[in-house]
């Protein structure tokens, strides 16, 4: 049984895909979509030993290994030509580091057909580095699970623009409104005002931190209506 985070994530890998998770822990996710033959075939890669002996017992316990694939590299070096991977999932990370394995492999990204990222913070440099890299987003949620917001984007090969809003907030976001997004943004607007209301107290209501997060809730409000 995956996370809700997780089963979200696994929920826009298409039926058939060739799979490379990377920053793969457990494998909790392609042992999951194989389990469920919703794929045939899996790389799963990590950066450090230990974790990759986590992929190797998961493995070993559903008798994966034929198709599941454990790879000791860095980021998207874990996947060689011949595994012939249509869609990429990188899960579980900051958003910085996405984008730098994203930008360590991208003389081969374009290859991917789908990239399914959920970053736990920086989801603006995220869909940031989507649009300067030739990629569109197709879908987009937020899951709340655990008590955290879980931000997931899907992206195919693709030009174009998004303004400052759409990368803070997400295009598709914005116009789904899903409800653990809504939450979110509410949450971090009342979080802002009691920062405020601190800085207010201590009469720093003229410094540029006050007028910064006054202009962060104005940006809030605005999405929130
Ligand atoms: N993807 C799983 C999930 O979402 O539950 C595991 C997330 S775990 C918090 C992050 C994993 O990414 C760690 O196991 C770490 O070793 C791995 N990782 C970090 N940087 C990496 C890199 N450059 N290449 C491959 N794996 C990396």
């Amino acid at each position: 049984q995956l996370s809700r985070r997780l089963a979200t994530v696994a929920s826009y890998v298409p039926d058939g895909a060739r799979l490379a998770d990377i920053g793969s822990d457990h494998a909790y996710l392609p042992a999951n979509l194989l389990l469920n033959k919703r794929i045939s075939f899996a790389i799963a890669g990590e950066v450090a030993q230990g974790p990759l002996d986590n992929v190797q017992h998961e493995i070993n316990r559903h008798r994966l290994g034929d198709v599941l694939v454990p790879r000791l590299a860095d980021g998207l070096a874990a996947v060689q030509p011949e595994d012939l991977i249509d869609t990429v999932t990188i899960a579980g990370m900051g958003g910085r580091l996405i984008a730098q394995i994203l930008t360590a492999g991208h003389a081969d990204v374009q290859r991917y057909q789908r990239l399914i990222l959920q970053p736990n913070i920086d989801i603006d440099v995220v869909r940031t580095w989507l649009m300067d890299n030739g990629y569109q987003l197709t879908d987009e949620t937020v899951v709340a699970d655990d008590g955290h917001f879980y931000e997931i984007l899907v992206a195919v090969p693709g030009h174009v623009t998004y303004d400052k809003q759409a990368l803070q907030f997400g295009p598709y976001n914005l116009v789904n409104r899903p409800e653990a997004w809504l939450t979110k943004w509410q949450r971090e607007y009342e979080r802002i005002g009691v920062i405020m209301a601190k800085l207010a107290d201590a009469n720093k209501q003229d410094t540029p931190a006050y007028q910064e997060y006054q202009a962060m809730q104005r940006d809030i409000a605005e999405v929130l209506g």
